[in-house]
């Protein structure tokens, strides 16, 4: 697999290579060069979602892994299904959320965690990363157990619910938590101090895990193929709850390589730059708004140029084939009431992309909104706006009186360091 930074288009690397180094010089993307169709699509949709996705990804990351060794990887990630239901009479809902921490973000974390496994070459590395909640379980749970890999995460304490500390605070072993008195900036400021720092770095043989990783874009590319061996005649439209916008990179993948998808609605909460740019083509982030949907409070998208870049930065291109909607949270309340009345409970990110779907469907098409997440993550909301109580599953009811195992650390800089070099 040939990849380039989308910034310094010099610096070319091959897939481990950007795996293991995450980031390029000068902050700059690392992107595919150029994507091959695939010639076996038929026999590709035909195949069940395991065998199916390692094909797609082997196709991605050519000769640099075997078949056999993909296959073995995707197996290990992906221990859990994608589901389907139906909603309406031409409207379905993709529920992703499945996994041990019940949001899509397992897919791109687990995967990511088999990709650092088989490329690290050293005998003990260390994962640092600051998260302000979804992502921290994700790669936690993506990492638990795996030999030679330490795991350390910093999150800004009592900032994020208590249900959401417990599922990733509790896990032990390999994985370490850190509870900062400060906020999520501090905790990225404590993170970025101790990659600054040469003895630190070598020391723990440091990596970040951040959300830019390449190998968890070529995990979300799979599920789309999951709903378009479903929807088979080419009418199909995607709606994708979208912040940072790597999940509909990841379907835009899955298109340009020869899954049978019309279009997109990339669906967005009052963060609208993306909105905005395809009606008034000028990209001008405003100040990130909080709402009811926080994992799209994101107000430049960092996976943005990944998406230009795949139409050769041709804006007229982009708009062909990507319509955006804006639901504020209002107009999200109002479509898990909707969804409620047609027996569905949802959270808010998902309600958003449904909003988008039934804004953007013509009578002519098939359309299937992506659910992010499990609607007791968001539990709060979703009591308060739907009247209802939830029950937890399984995964949050078992971990609700386990102990909190976490470090509490002030938001020093130097202390942590210090810590970190004892
Ligand atoms: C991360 C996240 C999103 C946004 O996905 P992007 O790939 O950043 O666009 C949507 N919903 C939930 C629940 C998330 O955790």
């Amino acid at each position: 697999m040939k990849l380039h930074n989308l910034k310094i288009p010099s610096e070319k690397v091959n897939f481990k290579q950007a795996v293991i180094q995450g980031i390029g010089q000068q902050r700059g993307l690392f992107f595919v060069d150029s994507f091959k169709p695939l010639n076996n699509i038929d026999e590709i949709l035909s195949m069940n979602f395991v065998e199916r996705s390692a094909h797609v990804i082997h196709h991605l990351i050519d000769a640099e892994l075997s078949l056999e060794k993909v296959k073995e990887m995707v197996a290990a990630a992906f221990n859990f299904p994608v589901e389907i239901k139906q909603i309406e009479q031409n409207v379905a809902c993709l529920e992703l959320f499945h996994g041990q921490t019940l949001a899509f973000k397992d897919f791109g974390a687990r995967f990511m965690a088999q990709c650092v496994k088989e490329f690290n070459d050293k005998e003990q590395v260390t994962i640092l990363t600051a998260t302000s909640g979804d992502t921290g379980a994700a790669v936690a749970h993506a990492f638990y157990g795996i030999q030679g890999i330490n795991v350390k995460i910093l999150y800004p304490k009592g900032k994020i619910s208590n249900l959401q500390e417990k599922l990733f605070c509790t896990l032990g072993k390999n994985i370490e938590t850190y509870s900062v008195e400060g906020d999520f900036d501090d905790c990225q400021r404590m993170v970025k101090a101790a990659f600054d720092s040469d003895e630190i770095r070598q020391k723990h043989n440091l990596t970040s895990a951040n959300s830019i990783n390449i190998s968890r874009l070529l995990a979300q590319v799979c599920y789309y193929f999951e709903i378009a061996s479903k929807y088979p005649k080419g009418n199909l439209v995607v709606s994708v709850p979208s912040g940072n916008f790597g999940n509909l990179t990841a379907g835009l993948i899955a298109r340009q390589i020869g899954a049978p998808i019309k279009r997109f609605v990339a669906a967005t909460n009052a963060n609208d730059t993306v909105p905005r740019y395809l009606m008034e083509n000028i990209w001008s982030p405003n100040k990130t708004i909080e709402t009811a949907s926080n994992a799209m409070d994101v107000s430049d998208p960092s996976n943005w140029p990944r998406i230009m870049s795949l139409f050769n930065n041709d804006l007229d291109k982009v708009k062909q084939v990507i319509s955006a909607t804006i639901k504020d949270d209002e107009q999200t309340f109002i479509a898990m009431e909707q969804l409620q009345i047609e027996g569905y409970i949802a959270e808010p990110h998902t309600a958003i992309a449904y909003a988008g779907l039934i804004e953007s469907l013509q009578n002519d098409e098939e359309g299937v909104f992506i659910s992010t997440a499990h609607p007791t993550k968001f539990i709060e909301t979703v009591e308060s706006v739907l009247k209802i109580k939830l029950e937890l599953p399984d995964a949050l009811e078992k971990v609700k009186e386990l102990e909190n195992l976490s470090v509490t650390v002030t938001n020093d800089t130097s202390k942590f360091n210090q810590m970190l070099l004892k």
